[in-house]
């Protein structure tokens, strides 16, 4: 898929992303709120590079289906042919996708990552100024969570209550682990490895040593899942001794508990996932890099959003070896679909990150700054505007014209 004067991403023998300044990247519209938040996103995208780069570099995005508009062109709701080209082009960006009923998929969503091997879901959250919050000290929030994306209760292992593979399961576990089932139950697997909550944190320290953040903390319920949870701390720790450890100072390392005593290094904290869950919201200025396993990084980075004015603000990527798949934190938001209503913030600070991602820091930059403006003006779309006292609410497209208009 090559369009004329357009290049495709390569990779070099280091691993590091050679990007033509003329470059080719595929989209994955999505369901529901889809096609609104992205017609808005690729405006701000176009200009942005535009504005930027004076016309030398240029973005040809190339449709890949998948959802409900691949099953209505094509009969298949994640065709080969789409995995195959983000494969391919090595970076993409997608709206949310709904679950098919009776596709054969628990979630497309899922098995994307699943398929392209993008094991760290990474979600960064932080305040603009003037964005309404439940929070006193919103502006103290400034964190990257790196969640698991692969394995977890979210591998897809569930047996049916009452099926025949839930009651082998339950003979198995009764048989192997001396432990009985109740009749009739579900039955879900939660496998967690050492090899991705290695290369996951592996990935969180690079990020955290990179960006000069303060701290990671591993996140995890090991106290209570002792092999599972209790693996994935385990691992994390082994991870970043073999590999970070001239690089690192452990919390009960510091003197008085001070970040301001690491001597540059970043310090590694371990917290308990239910505790993790008041400590963001009680010292929110003591997290900035977060590591965790699947559901905790699932449901942290929604908490999270949500003291930062809400989805329609959460950006996402989703990055395996080589491959890197941007998307919004939210889903398909199936009440707002087509009314050009929502927030589309969510996928367009995704592009930020992708932007970033592919090294055209000066575009990512540009276009953070210009939402920033315009959220600063209460220039917002309904999300905002109903706790904000006098916005000047507008639609979704609306909401991306206005922050090109900001784009310096
Ligand atoms: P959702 O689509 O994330 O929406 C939940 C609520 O979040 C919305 O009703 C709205 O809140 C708010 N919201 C979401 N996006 C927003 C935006 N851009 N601007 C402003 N507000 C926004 O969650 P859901 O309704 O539970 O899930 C719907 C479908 O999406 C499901 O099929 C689910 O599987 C799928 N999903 C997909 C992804 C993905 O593609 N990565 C992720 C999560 C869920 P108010 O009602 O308060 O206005």
């Amino acid at each position: 898929m090559t369009h004329k004067g357009f290049e495709r991403i390569s990779i070099c023998p280091s691993g590091s992303l050679v990007v033509p300044d003329r470059v080719v990247i595929p989209f994955v519209e999505g369901d529901g709120v889809g096609p609104d938040i992205w017609n808005a996103a690729r405006t701000v995208f176009d200009a942005a590079v535009l504005k930027v780069s004076g016309g030398k570099r240029a973005v040809q995005w190339v449709e890949v289906l998948a959802g409900e508009k691949a099953f209505r062109q094509v009969g298949q709701w994640l065709p080969d042919e789409t995995i195959h080209a983000i494969k391919e082009h090595r970076v993409a960006i997608k709206g949310p996708l709904g679950t098919p009923i009776g596709g054969g998929f628990r979630s497309l969503n899922v098995a994307m990552r699943q398929y392209l091997d993008l094991y760290a879901c990474v979600r960064p959250v932080r305040y603009y100024q003037g964005v309404p919050s439940p929070f006193r000290h919103p502006e103290l929030v400034n964190m990257t969570i790196f969640r698991e994306n692969t394995e977890d209760v979210y591998a897809g292992l569930e047996a049916k209550a009452d099926s025949e593979e839930a009651r082998e399961l339950a003979a198995c576990i009764e048989k192997i682990l001396k432990k009985s089932i109740l009749q009739g139950s579900a039955i879900g697997i939660k496998p967690v490895s050492k090899f991705a909550s290695k290369r996951l944190v592996k990935m969180a320290m690079e990020y955290a040593i990179r960006t000069k953040r303060p701290n990671l903390t591993i996140m995890h319920k090991g106290n209570i899942m002792k092999y599972t949870e209790g693996g994935f701390r385990e691992w994390a720790y082994e991870e970043i001794r073999e590999s970070f450890n001239d690089q690192v100072i452990f919390e009960e390392e510091l003197v008085g508990a001070s970040s301001e005593n690491s001597a540059g290094k970043v310090v590694v904290k371990e917290r308990i996932a239910d505790n993790m869950f008041q400590q963001i919201q009680t010292r929110p200025a003591e997290y900035s890099v977060i590591a965790t396993t699947n559901l905790n990084g699932d449901y942290i980075s929604d908490a999270l959003a949500a003291m930062v004015g809400g989805l329609g603000l959460a950006p996402g990527a989703n990055i395996g070896n080589g491959v890197a798949l941007f998307e919004a934190t939210h889903g398909t938001a199936p009440k707002y679909a087509g009314l050009d209503k929502v927030n589309p913030s969510s996928l367009i600070l995704s592009g930020k990150m992708m932007f970033d991602h592919l090294g055209w820091t000066d575009v990512a930059s540009s276009i953070d700054e210009a939402i920033e403006r315009t959220l600063g003006e209460k220039i917002v779309t309904y999300d905002l505007a109903r706790e904000l006292v006098g916005a000047n609410e507008v639609s979704c497209s609306r909401f991306a014209e206005e922050v090109v208009k900001r784009l310096q």
